[in-house]
C-alpha cells in the first residue's frame, strides 16, 4: 500500500487492499453498520474526525492516531479548532515500517507508554485509511494494561461515509467493552447514580441544555436522563447501559444501539420536537418503560401546552430547505413545520434507519421530500428548484446559496448550537429564521451589485468593470484543447 494513498486514492483500491491485508471482517461490519448511498466518498470532513472528537471529549481518555502525516495534520488542526485542549497522540510511519510490521510494534510501544492508570482510564488507537488498507492489526493490541482499557478501531474514509457515523464507531466499541466488564463482575459506580432510579439513555451529541430539558419532560413519568452516548467519562458507559430504555435521538448510531439491545434495553427512535413530536415520543417512552397512563398524562399536561404556546408565540412563515450531516435534520424539519414553515426538502448525509422512520413518515405525509445519504449535488439541485426563503445547510451549500442570493445558515454552527427539544426548542428556531429571511432583499441587491464579479470567469480585480480577457486568449486556449484532444485520440487508436 502506497503511503500516498488516501481520500483520492480510490475507494475500491483501498478497500481491496484492506481485505487482502486481513481486514475483511472489519470492512464487512462497517458496510453493515454504515451502508453507502449515492456518493461513495465522504463529502464532508475526514470521517475519522468523528471518532477523534468522541475520544478527545472524554475525561481520562488518551487518543492516538495512526495514519499519514497529512491526514493527522488536518485532524489535529480541526480538533484544536474545536477546542480539544489536549494532545493528540500520533505514531508516524514510512513505507518500510508499514511493510515490515514495525508500525504495529511502534503503536504497541506508544500504547504502553500512554497507558498510565494514574492518568487515564482508556487509550484509544484509531487506524486511518492507509494503516487500515495495509492491515495494521489493532485487534492484536493488549486489551488492557495495568487496568487501562485499550481500544483499537479502524475508521477509514473508504468504509465510514460520514464523520457522524465515525462517532458511532468509537461509541459502539466503548459500549461493547464496558458491557463486557459489567457482565464479568462489579464495575466502578457512576457519578450521581441514585439507586433504583429509572432512566432514559439519550443517544447523540446534543446541545448541552437539551438533556436537562428532556429530563424535565420525563420527570412526571418517574424517569430521569442517563449519561449520554457518546459518553464523557468511562464510568458513564455503565450508567447508560443500566437505563430502562435507550432513545436513539440521532438515528445513525447503529453499533451503539446494538450494544444497548445486547444489554437487553429497548430502543425508541425520533425525539421530543415540537408539539406532535413530543407527544408521540413521550408515548413511545411510556410504552417501552411500562409507565402508567396517569403518569404519561401528567407528563403531557405539563409539557404540551407550553410547547404549543412557544410555537404560537413565534410562528415561522417561510419556505426552508434543510440539509446537513449531523443526523438531526429530520427533527429540525419537523420543528420548523410545526412552527408554520414550509419545508419541501430535507437532505441528510446519514443513512436511513428504523429510528427515523416516524419522522420520515410525518414529513412525507406532509409533502416533504426526505433524501437519505444526500449528496451535495442533490442538496444544491433541491435548493435551486424550490428557491427557498432560507436554506439550512453545510458550508458549500451555504456558499452556493449566497451566490444565488438566497439567505442561508450553517446547520452545524447555527442550528445545532441551539436547543431543539421541548418548549425551549420550539422558541429558539423562529428567531434565527426571522433574522435571516429579513435579509433576503439585501442579498438580492448584493447579487445584482456584484453580478459577474468574483465568479470563475470574472475573478480578479476590477471595481467598475469586469476584468477583460487578454486579446486572443480564449481562441488560443480553444485551439490548445482541441490539439490535446486530437493527440490523445491518436494515442488511443
Ligand atoms: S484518513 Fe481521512 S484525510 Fe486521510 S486519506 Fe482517509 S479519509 Fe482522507
Amino acid at each position: 500500500m502506497s503511503e500516498a494513498a488516501g481520500c483520492h486514492g480510490g475507494r475500491e483500491t483501498l478497500e481491496a487492499a484492506a481485505r487482502a491485508a486481513g481486514k475483511s471482517l472489519v470492512m464487512d461490519e462497517l458496510a453493515r453498520n454504515y451502508p453507502r448511498g449515492p456518493h461513495d466518498q465522504p463529502q464532508s470532513m475526514c470521517p475519522a474526525f468523528g471518532s477523534l472528537r468522541v475520544g478527545l471529549r472524554m475525561r481520562r481518555v488518551a487518543t492516538i492516531l495512526s495514519g499519514s502525516a497529512c491526514c493527522v495534520y488536518g485532524l489535529t488542526f480541526t480538533s484544536h479548532f474545536y477546542g480539544a485542549r489536549r494532545s493528540v497522540g500520533y505514531v508516524p510511519f514510512n513505507s518500510e515500517t508499514l511493510v515490515t510490521g514495525k508500525l504495529f510494534e511502534d503503536i504497541r510501544d506508544a500504547v504502553h507508554a500512554t497507558a498510565k492508570p494514574e492518568e487515564v482510564d482508556a487509550v484509544v488507537v484509531i487506524n486511518l485509511c492507509v494503516p487500515t488498507a495495509s492491515g495494521v492489526p489493532l485487534d492484536l493490541l493488549p486489551k488492557q494494561i495495568d487496568g487501562v482499557r485499550v481500544i483499537g478501531i479502524d475508521v477509514p474514509g473508504f468504509g465510514v461515509p460520514t464523520h457522524a457515523e465515525a462517532k458511532d464507531v468509537l461509541a459502539g466499541a466503548m459500549l461493547r467493552y464496558a458491557r463486557g466488564e459489567a457482565e464479568a463482575g462489579p464495575v466502578a459506580r457512576p457519578r450521581q447514580m441514585v439507586e433504583g432510579e429509572r432512566s432514559v439513555a439519550l443517544i447523540g451529541e446534543l446541545f448541552p441544555a437539551d438533556p436537562m430539558g428532556v429530563g424535565a419532560l420525563l420527570a412526571p413519568m418517574g424517569l430521569t436522563v442517563a449519561p449520554q452516548t457518546p459518553a464523557r467519562e468511562w464510568r458513564d458507559l455503565y450508567a447508560a447501559l443500566d437505563c430502562e430504555v435507550a432513545a436513539a435521538v440521532h438515528p445513525f448510531y447503529t453499533a451503539s444501539i446494538r450494544e444497548f439491545r445486547a444489554a437487553g434495553r429497548p430502543v425508541v427512535g425520533s425525539g421530543p420536537v415540537g408539539h406532535d413530536g413530543t407527544a408521540a415520543w413521550l408515548e413511545a417512552i411510556a410504552r417501552a418503560t411500562g409507565t402508567t397512563a396517569a403518569q404519561l398524562d401528567a407528563a403531557k399536561a405539563r409539557a404540551l401546552p407550553a410547547i404549543r404556546a412557544a410555537l404560537e408565540a413565534a410562528p415561522i412563515a417561510a419556505r426552508i430547505t434543510v440539509s446537513g450531516y449531523e443526523g438531526s435534520e429530520l427533527l429540525v424539519a419537523r420543528l420548523l413545520m410545526e412552527a408554520g414553515a414550509e419545508v419541501p426538502y430535507v437532505g441528510t448525509a446519514c443513512p436511513r434507519t428504523e429510528w427515523s422512520d416516524a419522522d420520515r413518515d410525518w414529513l412525507e405525509s406532509r409533502g416533504t421530500h426526505v433524501q437519505y445519504r444526500a449528496s451535495l449535488e442533490q442538496d444544491m439541485a433541491a435548493m435551486r428548484e424550490v428557491k427557498p426563503d432560507l436554506a439550512l445547510g453545510t458550508t458549500p451549500l451555504v456558499q452556493k446559496a449566497k451566490e444565488l442570493g438566497i439567505p442561508a445558515l450553517y446547520f452545524t454552527n447555527m442550528v445545532s448550537a441551539r436547543p431543539l427539544f421541548g418548549a425551549a426548542g420550539a422558541g429558539s428556531m423562529a428567531g434565527i429564521v426571522a433574522a435571516q429571511t429579513r435579509g433576503r432583499e439585501r442579498f438580492s441587491r448584493m447579487v445584482s451589485f456584484f453580478e459577474g464579479v468574483g465568479t470563475p470567469d470574472g475573478a480578479g480585480y476590477g471595481f467598475r468593470e469586469k476584468p477583460v480577457d487578454p486579446p486572443g486568449f480564449r481562441d488560443r486556449q480553444r485551439k490548445l484543447r482541441a490539439a490535446k484532444a486530437k493527440a490523445e485520440e491518436s494515442v488511443g487508436t
